[in-house]
């Protein structure tokens, strides 16, 4: 593996690969992943990628987000994803994804929780599979960019607020790679909890490394439990029941069969109600009954989704199935500017491990892969455009702490838990004087 490279980009999600494709072919491109180069959480997103659909829906979906958002959304950056969406979505279409479409060839639209109407793409339940192996395939044919799974990033190499590499262990040997820029798109958090539907690999450790680094995080106490996914006593990744069955007319239940709640709540306060209904009731979950929506729609827009609850056992055409709250998606993370730049030279972030704001306290669904994509892209605008000031060579120096990699591991996350305690304290403090 060569040491040197342009770039460097540590993820090969939605937003790593996207980053990649929108890069000029003369830059050598290095990326690597964590895992196999499909254990990402892109390929887990089932509801679909919003859109703007038409200037009409400009303000509409720009105050939806917002509201789901509680307000604490940075205004410029949701501008920027709802303009940026129809060229990220032709794009997408250019690299083969194939959306639903209706008999005579049109865009199809579905409604999930929090939109005022419809305007969110999918690819049946699959879209983030549809999305994710197309820029994959697209980034595989690239003769500039080399992909290199199982090799994991365990720290940062930097001089006076300067990106100059990463530290990897591939095959337990550790190493340095060197570029003159380096993208962190490495995911979200959910791997450093019990409950969760995201790849327990996804454990935050850009997040980490840039903390022992001083690279600026923000709102990392901003962290979204998702409604509901599939009750289960086993252990591992919990499977997510899509907010687009609510948006369909699934309806939620408690163990008495009554329903309790209005389904298209924000996920925040829709959580709340459920977990307050499960106190009522000391039960562990609650039912979603999703015969409303029909055999036929089911069959046809959501067969993933069947066909997994019939394997743990659920007749989902004509009984409700138990369902429970779990750990789902990070709003807050690395923060980056405008043009996915961190507060380190060199150093871009970009996807769920960043924070450029979109989100507010709370993501509205569908937004995360489009805001993925789109900051994905304008990192590798600005990697294209900018002046690069050439540096010197850093020399690489062993370190005690790569000797036992799990162990720096678990004290990243142990470092990680006390600081989102502390934004979770700033915030709880700000409140109260608000
Ligand atoms: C079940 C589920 C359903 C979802 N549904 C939707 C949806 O319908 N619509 C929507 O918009 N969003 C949805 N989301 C959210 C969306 O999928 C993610 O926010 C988005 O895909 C994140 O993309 P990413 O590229 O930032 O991260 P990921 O796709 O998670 O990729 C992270 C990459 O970083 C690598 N990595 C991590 N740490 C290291 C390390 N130390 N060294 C090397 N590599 C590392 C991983 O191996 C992986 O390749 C869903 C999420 C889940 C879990």
């Amino acid at each position: 593996m060569k040491e040197n490279w342009d770039v460097l980009i540590v993820g090969c999600g939605a937003a790593g690969l996207y980053c990649a494709l929108n890069l000029p072919e003369n830059q050598n491109v290095c990326m690597i992943c964590k895992e196999d180069i499909e254990h990402s959480d892109s390929y887990l997103a089932q509801g679909g990628i919003s859109m703007l659909r038409g200037e009409d829906d400009y303000q509409e979906y720009f105050n939806d987000t917002l509201r789901a958002g509680h307000y604490e959304n940075d205004p410029k950056s949701v501008d920027l994803m709802i303009r940026y969406s129809n060229t990220i979505i032709n794009d997408l279409i250019k690299h083969g994804v194939d959306f639903e479409k209706d008999q005579d060839g049109r865009l199809c639209f579905t409604k999930e929780g929090a939109h005022s109407k419809p305007r969110i793409l999918y690819h049946e339940d699959e879209t983030g599979k549809e999305i994710t192996s197309r820029l994959l395939l697209e980034a595989k044919k690239r003769k500039n960019i080399r992909i290199y799974p199982y090799c994991m990033m365990i720290d940062l190499l930097e001089k006076d607020n300067r990106a100059y590499g990463i530290v990897v262990q591939k095959d337990q040997t550790i190493f340095p790679l060197f570029a003159n820029s380096i993208v962190l798109a490495c995911g979200g958090i959910g791997g450093i909890f019990k409950n969760s539907t995201n790849y327990e690999s996804l454990q935050g450790d850009a997040l980490s490394i840039c903390l022992h680094h001083h690279v600026e995080l923000e709102n990392i106490d901003y962290i979204q439990i998702h409604p509901t996914t599939l009750y289960s006593t086993k252990k591992g990744r919990r499977f997510l029941l899509s907010e687009s069955l609510r948006g369909e007319g699934a309806r939620l239940l408690n163990i008495h069969g009554k329903r309790f709640v209005n389904e298209l709540l924000p996920r925040d306060l829709l959580t709340d109600k459920i977990n307050e209904q499960m106190r009522i009731d000391h039960s562990d979950h609650v039912f979603l009954d999703l015969t409303p929506i029909g055999e036929t729609a089911l069959k046809t827009h959501f067969p993933h989704i069947c066909s997994r609850c019939q394997e743990e056992g659920y007749d989902v055409f004509h009984e409700p199935i138990p369902v429970v709250p779990a750990q789902h998606y990070f709003m807050g993370g690395i923060k980056i500017d405008l043009s996915g730049k961190t507060s380190m030279k060199d150093l871009y972030a970009c996807g769920e491990t960043s924070c450029s704001n979109v989100h507010g306290r709370n993501r509205l669904a569908s937004n995360s892969l489009l805001e993925s994509l789109v900051f994905a892209k304008k990192a590798a605008e600005d990697i294209t455009f900018s002046q690069y000031e050439p540096k010197a060579l850093l020399p690489f120096t062993m370190k005690e702490m790569y000797q036992d990699t799990s162990k720096l591991m678990q004290d990243y996350q142990d470092e990680l838990w006390s600081e989102i305690e502390r934004w979770k304290l700033i915030h709880e403090r700000n409140n109260i004087e608000a």
